[in-house]
């Protein structure tokens, strides 16, 4: 790389199905690269292999970055000064560069029927040899008529030595070179033979990408020199693990689509800072780091060799972080889409009970659950119905002492001012009766009467979010009960 040249770099995913934390953690990696030093990040959409291609992908992926904050200086949506960033509408530029090959010697229509290659194929095998294409150059080689599949010739068997930011230098022998497919029959090229002819002409500085293309790298190599490029920066980045770290993470194992993590109420931040741990390390114990923070501290030199794993209860304690730290505003906003049809965010009940449903959540969906019919917040609906005897006090059941308890527990309730009506206000004003005449026979009474539910939060907490008219309505309600 030029000294004072622009970084680009580029995340090139293929529109073949959903977004995994894998492929949205190359591509924060590839922008905060960019962000970093003020240069340009692409998103650009590899889909020259129509059979795979999946209908949605391509809106899907910017869905997913979008949602974390990723953007894209040029992308789908977005065509840069080289033209588009969809690989199908370039294609007069492979032709181009595939013409200059031909022009070299060194590309050439592939002139085999699949039951010949098979028939090469098998004749290595009896002969213990590794199958290559480069032994079955044709002797003549015709002129390309744009159907047959165009195959480079390697031009120069060799060994390779490159260098990778992360894996340090890497060589390869001859056997990792073979004669390879760059336009393919439908006159769609190759991701071999594509990448490399976008990379030179949308300037990337530097390839962030997974390690599965290490092996094919000799291949690249080749095709840079034959073609008289520089290659740009090799960065190859460390797998992701499954949590017990024992293998990639691989779509079978959970790697399930980003956007189902939004739909399930976790919050970008969370996700973007998890992300960006895997496989990099900061050097300090921070652990908590903004987008912008990140942006100020990312190096690649810091991104490690060996694989870091993905793991939901990480994602869980970041996203009760997160959560903790948004307004009531922000909060009540996630909020809305769990809550019940009869729980608004605007009533006194929501506002009042933030403080407690944020401790409870590690993820907004969880609200569903809190607020559900057997939740430990669905009290707050109506009130309840429940058997009688659940209102005696499980050690010593006894209707005389609840209903006494009761009674005792409406006067003193009546007496707590109705602007002080706090969790706090009504505990200091209970607390010596219920120690007087036993804190199980007060306080388990009181809680059946305000919620009719065997697990709630504590009657004061209860008492205060239903507020004191409907209090005092809910156990004048259980004592006509024990009468
Ligand atoms: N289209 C390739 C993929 O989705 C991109 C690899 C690269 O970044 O060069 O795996």
């Amino acid at each position: 790389m030029e000294k004072d040249q622009k970084i680009v770099t580029r995340f090139a995913p293929s529109p073949t199905g959903f977004m995994h934390i894998g492929g949205v953690r190359t591509a924060l990696f590839a922008y905060l690269l960019a962000r970093k030093n003020k240069g340009t990040f692409l998103l650009r959409i590899e889909d020259t292999d129509k059979d795979r291609e999946v209908k949605g992908s391509i809106q899907h992926i910017q869905d997913a970055l979008s949602w974390l904050g990723i953007t894209w200086d040029y992308g789908p949506d977005k065509p840069g000064p080289f033209g588009s960033c969809i690989q199908s509408e370039r294609l007069a530029s492979y032709h181009e560069y595939a013409l200059k090959l031909i022009e070299k010697g060194l590309a050439y229509p592939d002139p085999y029927t699949p039951a010949e290659v098979e028939k090469f194929r098998e004749d290595a095998k009896s002969a213990k040899e590794p199958f290559l294409y480069r032994k079955h150059r044709p002797a003549v080689i015709e002129k390309w008529d744009g159907k047959k599949p165009l195959r480079f010739k390697i031009p120069e068997i060799k060994r390779y030595h490159w260098h990778d930011v992360v894996r340090g230098d890497l060589e390869a022998g001859e056997d990792a070179l073979d004669d390879f497919i760059i336009i393919k029959s439908d006159g769609f090229p190759t991701y071999n033979f594509a990448h490399i002819i976008d990379d030179l002409n949308m300037s990337v500085t530097h390839i962030l990408r997974a390690d599965e293309f290490i092996s094919s790298t000799p291949r690249f190599l080749s095709l840079y020199e034959a073609l008289k490029i520089k290659p740009p920066i090799f960065v190859t980045l460390p797998p992701i693990l499954r949590e017990d770290h024992t293998k990639k993470l691989g779509k079978r194992d959970g790697a399930k689509d980003v956007l189902e993590y939004r739909a399930e109420g976790y919050l970008p931040e969370a996700m973007l800072n998890v992300l960006a741990l895997i496989g990099w390390n900061p050097g300090t114990t921070k652990e908590l780091f903004t987008k912008e923070e990140l942006i100020n501290d990312f190096e690649i030199e810091k991104i490690q060799k060996s694989g870091g794993s993905f793991d939901e209860m990480k994602l869980d304690w970041f996203n009760h972080q997160y959560i903790s730290k948004l307004s009531d505003e922000a909060f009540a906003d996630h909020a809305s889409t769990f809550l019940p049809e009869w729980m608004s965010t605007n009533s006194p009940v929501f506002r009042n009970s933030i403080t407690l449903i944020r401790e409870k959540i590690t993820r907004f969906s969880d609200i569903t659950k809190l607020f559900n019919k057997d939740g430990e917040l669905a009290f707050l609906k109506e009130m309840p119905e429940y058997e009688p005897t659940m209102l005696l006090w499980k050690k010593e059941p006894s209707a005389k002492t609840s209903l006494n308890s009761l009674e005792g527990s409406l006067e003193i309730v009546t007496s707590v001012p109705d602007n002080t009506f706090t969790p706090d206000a009504i505990k200091v004003a209970l607390w010596s009766y219920a120690e007087t005449n036993g804190k199980g026979n007060v306080l388990w009474p009181l809680r059946v009467a305000l919620t009719g539910q065997e697990k709630s939060p504590d009657p004061f907490v209860c008492a205060s979010l239903l507020g004191k008219e409907e209090t005092l309505k809910r156990m004048k309600n259980a004592i006509s009960k024990l009468s």
